[in-house]
């Protein structure tokens, strides 16, 4: 057996996805912007996706726009909110935090670098969910946009999105929320009142089964956003001919989503089995640790991080994935070095533990089998790699 629990579990394509793709490659293969018949042909299959993505968001059809991926999506919405200040000349701060996946973090650091933007990063508690009373005291004329994520890609911890859209609401500052961990996961509701009052929000195609390389910006209509890439698609606000084939497998992707999201108890199903899968691993290995918020509701309910605190966490991938079973360590893009995450570190969590920490993470389709499996090849890597429980003060 073979067990596919990294943090691209949610990555693999549905066949319907897979067949919208190869549907949109052979017979939408026109230029969306052409006026001929096979042109409206590809034009009406992006509409109908970008249809289906809105309303996963419960969003109208124009305020979402679509580009290459969250990636993407975030680089417009920070650097696209500050370029189209009416100051856009004049030193500004941005309020986010050190544990922001690394689209966020290495832009607003390029920003603090070349353009004079004051980043100023909110404090999180010890289990890395942002402290909302302490961003309050952030806020001030100077910033110009509040940049934080709604659920952290490494240890699944949720942060009170909500009440951060509050205060920014009450100070008339732009919400950018990276919620491309929580779209697909969990319902999202841009537009509920009481909800949180998101300016714009970012979502990526393959953490809901859909393809790589489609991300989505919700952009409220009254937020202004200077295009980083400049052209005629998407009104203007991101130029370069849209990938159909993509969007059409990202569309798919929504619905399918959306009509899993209506049923609460698979949510709840998946949570317990994650919950296990913890709960196990940590009986069977004294001497594990969780990094990360373990209270209900506090967590998706597919990601766990776990340590055996003084190992190195690419040797454990590796014996686990010899073990057939495929996990993470840190985001995908600082897999192979051997640097510990940024964002374990920036939590506090001490540095033999960041080291071999690594991630599992369930997807809709994960089996109690797979979970089980993936419990006797941590404990099995755990033996093969000599790992003593000795965890040191400070881990959690
Ligand atoms: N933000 C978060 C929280 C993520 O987990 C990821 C991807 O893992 C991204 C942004 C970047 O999305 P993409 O891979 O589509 O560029």
């Amino acid at each position: 057996m073979r067990a596919y629990l990294d943090n691209n579990a949610t990555t693999q394509p549905t066949p319907e996805v897979v067949d919208a793709v190869r549907e949109a490659l052979e017979g939408e293969w026109a230029n969306p912007s052409s006026v001929h018949r096979e042109g409206q042909l590809a034009r009406r299959r992006v509409e109908l996706a970008r249809a289906s993505i809105a309303s996963l968001i419960e969003a109208k059809p124009r305020d979402v726009l679509l580009c290459s991926s969250g990636t993407e999506s975030i680089d417009l919405a920070i650097r696209g909110v500050l370029g189209a200040r009416a100051d856009a000349a004049t030193p500004c701060a941005i309020v986010t935090t050190a544990i922001e996946h690394a689209a966020v973090r290495d832009l607003t650091s390029a920003l603090a670098r070349e353009q004079d933007v004051e980043i100023r990063l909110a404090p999180l508690d010890a289990h890395g969910v942002l402290d909302t009373d302490a961003i309050a005291g952030l806020l001030d004329d100077s910033v110009a946009l509040v940049s934080v994520q709604w659920a952290n890609n490494e240890t699944g911890a949720i942060h009170p999105a909500g009440r951060i859209g509050e205060l920014c609401r009450a100070r008339s500052i732009p919400f950018h929320c990276d919620a491309v961990q929580m779209v697909g996961k969990m319902p999202v509701d841009v537009r509920a009142p009481e909800g949180p009052a998101f300016d714009l929000l970012t979502l990526s195609a393959h953490k809901l089964h859909g393809p790589k390389g489609v991300g989505g910006l919700w952009v409220r209509p009254t937020v202004g956003v200077r295009p980083v890439v400049h052209g005629a698609q998407e009104l203007g606000r991101r130029g370069g001919t849209e990938n159909v084939p993509g969007i059409a497998g990202a569309g798919v992707a929504a619905e399918q989503a959306r009509a899993w999201l209506a049923d609460d108890a698979e949510r709840a199903r998946l949570g317990v089995l994650r919950d296990r899968l913890e709960s196990r691993i940590l009986e069977r290995v004294p001497g594990t640790v969780v990094n990360g918020p373990r209270e209900h509701g506090a967590r998706l309910w597919n990601t766990t991080n776990i340590a055996l605190p003084g190992l190195e966490a690419e040797a454990i991938l590796m014996v686990l994935s010899d073990l057939g079973v495929a996990a993470s360590a840190g985001a995908a893009c600082s897999s192979g070095s051997l640097d510990p995450s940024p964002v374990l570190l920036a939590m506090g969590v001490d540095e033999r533990v960041a080291h071999g920490s690594v991630r599992l993470s369930l997807s809709r389709f994960t089996t109690e089998a797979e979970a089980e499996h993936a419990v006797g090849a941590f404990a099995a890597a755990a033996e093969r790699l000599g790992f003593a429980p000795t965890p040191p003060a400070g881990g959690r």
